[in-house]
C-alpha cells in the first residue's frame, strides 16, 4: 500500500535526518516504527504526510509511494484527499473548540455529508465519551481523552492510512493499554496504521509488522514477533538490559553475602 525507497531527507541546509530509508507498509496490518530519540521517526512520518515543509524539511532523494502513485511531491492536503491522514505528536486538538467542533473539522475533507455521518458513528462507537462530551471544551479534557480526540478527528476524513506519531506519551498505563485495543480495532475496520512509538512493548503487541529505525536508517525489519524475539530489540527495546542489570546485581549480592558469610565462618573457626 505505502511504499517508501531510499528516502534521504533534512532540515534546513545541513541536518540530515534521514539517510536513505526503504520501508514497506502492507494494505492489511499495523506498522510499528521503533527507535530512540532522534532517530527519525516523526521525519518519516511527516514526510509521508507531506507536512516536512512545515517543519523547513526536505525531501533530497527517494520516493514515497501510495497505491502506486507518488506522493512526495504534494501538498498534505493532497494527501489526506488520497487517504493518508496522520495524528502529530502531542495531542493537537483544538482546546478552545467543543469536542464536537474537533470532530467537524476533522470532517471537513470528507466527500459526502453521508460519508461524514457515517465517519462520526464510527469515531463514536469507538470512542463513547467523545459522543458523551460533545459539547465540551477539547481543552478541559484529559490527555487520554484528547488522544482520543486526536485520533477520532483523523478519523473523520475515513483514512485509509493513519499515521500515528507517539500516541501513548505520557499517558497512565491503563490508557496506553486501551489506546493500544482501539488501534487494533481501527485496523480490524479496515484501516492500514503506522504507528510511531517508544513504547515497544506496546507497538509490538499492537503490530503485525515493525521495523526499527536508528540515526536515520532502518536497522531491523520484519514481523512483530519476529523483532519482539530479537536480542537487540529486548536488550534495546523491551528492558531486557534492565532485567539483565537486574540479574548481574542480584549475583553480585549473592556474592557479597557469600564472601560475608565465608569471613564470619572463619571468625567462628579461628
Ligand atoms: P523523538 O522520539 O524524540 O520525537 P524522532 O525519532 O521522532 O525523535 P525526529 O524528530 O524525526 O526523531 O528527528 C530526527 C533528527 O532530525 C534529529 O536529529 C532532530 O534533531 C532533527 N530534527 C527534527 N526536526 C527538526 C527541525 N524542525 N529542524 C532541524 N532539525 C530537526
Amino acid at each position: 500500500m505505502l511504499n517508501v525507497r531510499n528516502l534521504q531527507v533534512r532540515y534546513g541546509r545541513s541536518v540530515a535526518a534521514l539517510h536513505g530509508v526503504d520501508l514497506e507498509v502492507p494494505a492489511d496490518g499495523v506498522l510499528a516504527v521503533l527507535g530512540s530519540n532522534g532517530a527519525g521517526k516523526s521525519t518519516l512520518l511527516r514526510a509521508i504526510s507531506g507536512t516536512l515543509r512545515l517543519h523547513r524539511g526536505s525531501v533530497l532523494a527517494g520516493s514515497v509511494e501510495f497505491d502506486g502513485k507518488r506522493i512526495d511531491r504534494l501538498d498534505p492536503a493532497a494527501i489526506v484527499h488520497l487517504g493518508v491522514v496522520g495524528v502529530p505528536e502531542g495531542r493537537q486538538v483544538f482546546a478552545r473548540m467543543s469536542v464536537e467542533d474537533n470532530l467537524r473539522a476533522g470532517g471537513i475533507g470528507a466527500r459526502t455529508a453521508e460519508a461524514r455521518t457515517a465517519a462520526r458513528k464510527r469515531v463514536h462507537e469507538l470512542f463513547p465519551v467523545l459522543a458523551e462530551r460533545a459539547k465540551q471544551r477539547a481543552g478541559l479534557l484529559s490527555g487520554g481523552e484528547q488522544q482520543m480526540l486526536a485520533i477520532g478527528r483523523a478519523l473523520m476524513s475515513a483514512p485509509r492510512l493513519l499515521l500515528l506519531d507517539e500516541p501513548s506519551l505520557g499517558l497512565a498505563p491503563k490508557v496506553i493499554a486501551r489506546i493500544g485495543e482501539i488501534i487494533r480495532e481501527i485496523h480490524d475496520q479496515g484501516t492500514a496504521v503506522v504507528l510511531v512509538e517508544q513504547n515497544a512493548v506496546m507497538a509490538l503487541r499492537v503490530a503485525d509488522h515493525a521495523a526499527v529505525l536508528e540515526v536515520g536508517r532502518i536497522a531491523l525489519q520484519g514481523t512483530a514477533a519476529d523483532l519482539s524475539a530479537s536480542d537487540d530489540v529486548q536488550r534495546l527495546y523491551l528492558g531486557g538490559h534492565a532485567e539483565s542489570d537486574a540479574t548481574a546485581e542480584a549475583e553480585a549480592r549473592d556474592a557479597r553475602q557469600h564472601r560475608a558469610g565465608v569471613r564470619e565462618l572463619s571468625r567462628w573457626a579461628g
